[in-house]
């Protein structure tokens, strides 16, 4: 993605801070890799993102903690390439 889909302007990529709150209690989780608008500052997640977050947010109420405030660091190596497509450079027959 290169361009803000609400406004039009530029997309960088930032390492923020995700948050979500659920029943009093919230997670952090920080060095998220986002893509963020310069200019209206709309954050666009990727699907394995967004799938690491879920991840980590599941793992953690897997364990039980009760505390209110629960803060994680991103775990790139629990991203999952999509559908299987791997680099198929150098395994040409
Ligand atoms: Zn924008």
């Amino acid at each position: 993605m290169k361009s803000c889909y609400y406004c039009g302007s530029r997309v960088e990529l930032r390492l923020i801070e995700y948050m979500r709150r659920r029943g009093g209690r919230k997670w952090i989780v920080r060095n998220v890799p986002t893509y963020v608008c310069t200019e209206c500052g709309e954050g666009y997640y990727n699907a394995a993102v967004v799938g690491v977050l879920d991840q980590l947010l599941y793992d953690c109420r897997m364990r039980g903690s009760t505390s209110r405030i629960t803060i994680l660091d991103y775990d790139e190596s629990l991203e999952k390439s999509e559908s299987g497509q791997k680099d198929d450079k150098g395994q040409s027959p």
